[in-house]
């Protein structure tokens, strides 16, 4: 039997004549006078860097859209962009469930508004709990759907709030067993997750749905932006149910923004560093005696079980730390969202936890996207890695990685730029980032030692000399031969070293000589990134200034 969406959606949203808005499914009306939608046609008040305000949005903005149907890996009709997660879980109620008639399938523990939106629509709601090792009972699901027509059943994996992934083989063999019901996996958490997408198996699996969001991973809970995956005809079933004009223009603007190339870049390393404080966490609150258990998570929070959790709630509410308490249906459980360093730092304090007081850790990390570029860069200045670097120049690629290795700290940088007109923005706003980025990380400055000198020598000969003072100069005394090297314009390199100086607020001096230009290019960037290993260096807590500010 395949899927027979006739019969699984409510009669009365088959044959509902949906609201048509003025331009709801009109093609781009840019280019065109609008006077169709009672709009004030003087430009918004709110000085916004995005579409004007004074016009209604697209329905389902065109380059959000195209830019989440790519992330997401399917086509644009199997996309429907919701408010939140939360709106996509409310339309599949509404648009599937008589109500008194139909039922949904929710597996306790797991998140509440399955089952709240279940009772705003009048469907029943019946429970399977999650296994001894907070899986799924498949057969247990399968038997309840057979009893009652149940329309929808929810999964939410990683699941909230046990934190752990759900096995898929179990999850596609419902979908297979039980073709006249959804089965709607909220894969809310995924991005901390290894697991892949199940959005991969829709196409073959037409009963499948996948909620995604941009509030967890990507950091915008406040913008409130979610998707629907499913076939086309799901999403077109939906969208009658949806309201006219959902998407805010700046929401879209925002959306956008966050998955684009930067804002990938960017979700990416924080869910890295989410990941690494997991991976801390849970070493540490193995060494606090009321802990009895800590269940394995996948996901950007840890379920904790406590001894007396009524106890440690509240003397996490003295330190004024605010965790969930989730007693009341998991016995002596609460649940811990983890925070940046210093917070989970101050969460194990409170816990009783002796560690040694975070040292104020000198990182940061910016973003900056204009009509040439996006790039995403991000330093902590008091941990050598090897760099991450990707600008689509190899050979910039390795001047980055040889800045980051000889100056000592930790550099991730994403940039997509117009290489398509030539190397130039892409170069040169990389260089403005990266020392927008130190600037950040370098903070008051207090406790570095400032200055850096290095002479680095081969055949070719560099120098480099850098004071963090705060005021930007640069001079640069050196010749090259060639117009380029690996794809990259020699007269680049003093415009990179300028545009450092000028957003870090330093003085760069670099001169060099010799004769191979790839080696006086590569020793520039090695000698730079001595001098600023030595300047940055901390040495001491005062600020390396008799002005007191640097
Ligand atoms: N699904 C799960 C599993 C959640 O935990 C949450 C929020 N806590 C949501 C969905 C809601 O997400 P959104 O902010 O996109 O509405």
């Amino acid at each position: 039997m395949t899927l027979d969406l006739d019969k699984l959606v409510r009669p009365e949203i088959a044959a509902l004549e949906p609201y048509r808005s003025a331009r709801g499914e009109a093609p781009d009306p840019s280019g065109f006078l609008l006077l169709d939608a009672n709009e004030n046609p003087y430009p918004d008040r709110l000085q916004g860097k995005g579409d004007a305000l004074n016009r209604y949005p697209e329905p389902q903005p065109r380059r959000l859209k195209a830019r989440l149907a790519r992330f997401y890996g399917l086509a644009e009709e199997g996309l429907l962009i919701t408010r939140g997660s939360d709106e996509g879980i409310d339309l599949l109620l509404r648009a599937f469930c008589r109500p008194g008639e139909d039922a949904v399938i929710t597996c306790p523990p797991t998140f509440g508004i399955y089952a709240v939106a279940a009772q705003i629509q009048g469907a029943a709601l019946v429970e399977v709990p999650l296994d001894q090792d907070c899986q799924l009972d498949i057969a247990a699901i399968t038997a309840a759907a057979e009893k009652t027509s149940t329309k929808l059943i929810f999964i939410c994996s990683p699941n909230n709030p046990t934190g752990n992934d759900m096995e898929h083989t179990g999850i596609l063999r419902l979908a297979a067993d039980l073709p006249q019901t959804l089965i709607i996996v909220d894969e809310a958490y995924i991005e901390f997750s290894g697991s892949p997408s199940l959005a991969a198996r829709i196409a073959g699996q037409p009963n499948l749905v996948v909620l995604r969001t941009l509030s967890k991973a990507f950091g915008l809970a406040g913008v409130r932006c979610g998707s629907v995956l499913a076939g086309p005809e799901i999403i077109a079933i939906l969208r009658r149910v949806l309201a006219p004009y959902p998407v805010p223009t700046p929401v879209a603007d925002a959306a956008c923004e966050a998955v684009g190339p930067a804002g990938l870049a960017r979700m990416a390393y924080e869910v890295e560093q989410l990941s690494a404080a997991r991976d801390q966490m849970i070493g540490a609150l193995g060494g606090v005696a009321d802990v009895q258990k800590i269940f394995p998570s996948s996901a950007n929070f840890l379920l904790v079980r406590f001894a007396d959790s009524d106890a440690v709630c509240q003397r996490l509410k003295a330190r004024g730390i605010l965790v969930r308490d989730l007693s009341a249906k998991l016995p002596g459980c609460l649940r811990l969202s983890l925070g940046t360093a210093q917070e989970n730092e101050l969460l194990l304090q409170a816990l009783g936890i002796d560690s040694a007081p975070a040292v104020c850790s000198r990182r940061a990390k910016r973003t900056r996207t204009t009509n040439e570029t996006s790039i995403f860069a991000a330093v902590d200045l008091d941990r050598p890695a090897a760099a991450v670097v990707d600008t689509g120049i190899a050979f910039f690629d390795h001047m980055l990685e040889q800045l980051g290795k000889h100056g000592g700290f930790a550099l991730t940088l994403k940039a997509e730029g117009d290489l398509q007109v030539d190397p130039h923005h892409t170069i040169e706003d990389c260089a403005i980032l990266l020392g927008e980025t130190l600037r950040e990380a370098l903070g008051s400055k207090a406790g570095i030692a400032r200055y850096g000198f290095t002479v680095a020598m081969d055949e070719a000969r560099a120098q480099a000399i850098i004071d963090l003072s705060g005021r930007a100069y640069c001079r640069f005394e050196g010749q090259f031969d060639g117009p380029s090297v690996g794809g990259m314009p020699t007269e680049l390199v003093p415009h990179v070293f300028r545009s450092l100086a000028d957003s870090l607020g330093a003085a760069i001096h670099i001169r060099l000589d010799g004769d191979n230009d790839h080696h006086k290019v590569e020793a520039s960037f090695k000698a730079l990134g001595r001098a600023l290993r030595m300047a940055i260096r901390r040495d001491g807590g005062e600020i390396p200034s008799t002005k007191g500010q640097l």
